[in-house]
């Protein structure tokens, strides 16, 4: 049986890839063995892996600087990643915090290097992106979170700067057409929108390397991933594969553009009930309203409790806002049906009218 999944990460995954994924979990391809007990330099194995690398090429669209990688550590580990490799002692980086990810980011590049915050939306609770903000001209980079899953912000445009523009696009990656070839460094961990926890997707551009001086522990540096073909050491192999699967599974769907046509469907469905219905509001402005993480409240806060529970009767789950914000979060990943917003918003209609 499934639920509608409205859960923020990891999160809701098509049907068939998990089914696909059940079956290699038994017997790969006709092999006898699970995916799990071959070797991960065999050739089966290394389709899946080049497979996988060139579908974030073909899917985004990246020109020929580009090298993909699947690496472990999670979005968290690029927040220290990234520096190391990209910015030097004596350099500067440029950040824009706009909430608890960047924020970690920030933390770590600060044991790299200088990092200049040039602007930020934490006076006002991360309810925006912010606008205005110069970028000195030395950074080494600009580093930016596309989608702010937890407070439910998403950067609308794409920031026009002559220094390297990077981004975590952990929770909206290939979630809507963008100019992907504007940026030098996109990483994304795999369990929100392109597969299961343990692989962590990394698009770098060659030019980008070898410029700091330090030196950099080899598992460490993109330099050597590249080399070996992102297998430097086992790479998370049953990760890998289902990302593949739903790289897949995209393709088919039409790709980014087409998915991207259903997520407005769906965010525009689900915003709409906010707005209308008396009983909920929204939390951030709406100019930059995430159409992946739609965060809101009730204007009666005693009446959460009650508004979850009918929801999980109605099989809805996942609904419950992050600790730090409170309220709701109803997260709709590429993968989640518009079935399950139709359903989402009935209950809010029938609570909302129940209670009038
Ligand atoms: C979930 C998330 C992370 C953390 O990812 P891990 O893979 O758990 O390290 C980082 N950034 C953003 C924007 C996220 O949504």
């Amino acid at each position: 049986m499934k639920v509608h999944n409205f859960n923020a990460g990891p999160s809701v995954l098509p049907n068939e890839v998990l089914y696909k994924a059940s079956k290699a979990l038994i017997d790969f391809e006709g092999s006898g063995m699970s995916i799990l007990e071959i070797g991960h330099r065999t050739a089966p194995f290394i389709a899946v892996m080049e497979e996988a690398r060139s579908l974030v090429k073909e899917l985004m669209q990246l020109d020929d600087d580009f090298e993909v990688l699947y690496l472990q550590g999670g979005a968290t580990m690029q927040f220290m990643q990234v520096p190391m490799n990209l910015l030097d002692n004596s350099g500067t980086a440029a950040y824009v915090d706009t909430g608890v990810w960047s924020n970690k980011a920030i933390k770590e590049a600060k044991l790299f290097g200088y990092v200049d915050v040039v602007a930020s939306s934490k006076e006002s609770n991360y309810n925006h992106i912010p606008k205005q903000f110069t970028i000195p001209p030395q950074a080494s980079y600009l580093h930016i979170t596309t989608n702010n899953t937890i407070y439910g912000t998403q950067w609308q445009m794409t920031p026009v700067t002559d220094v390297p523009l990077i981004a975590d696009m952990s929770s909206d990656i290939m979630s809507r057409s963008m100019d992907f070839n504007k940026y030098s460094l996109i990483y994304a961990g795999a369990q929100k929108n392109m597969g299961a926890a343990g692989a962590t997707m990394v698009a770098i551009r060659k030019s980008m390397l070898g410029k700091v001086t330090r030196k950099i522990p080899s598992i460490l540096d993109y330099k050597n991933h590249i080399e070996n073909g992102s297998m430097l050491n086992t790479p998370p192999v049953f990760a890998v594969y289902i990302s593949m699967l739903t790289l897949r599974w995209l393709k088919e769907q039409g790709g980014v553009s087409a998915i991207e046509q259903l997520n407005d469907k769906k965010a525009a469905l689900l915003y709409d009930e906010i707005d209308h219905n008396p009983l909920f509001r929204g939390t951030v402005v709406k100019e930059d309203r995430s159409k992946m993480n739609a965060c809101f409240v009730m204007d009666k806060p005693e009446m959460e409790e009650e508004f979850l529970k009918f929801c999980k009767k109605e099989d809805i789950v996942g609904i419950k806002g992050h600790r730090l914000s409170g309220g709701f979060r109803v997260s709709m990943y590429n993968a989640l049906p518009y079935e399950s917003v139709e359903v989402m918003v009935e209950a809010m209609k029938y609570f909302s009218l129940k209670k009038a």
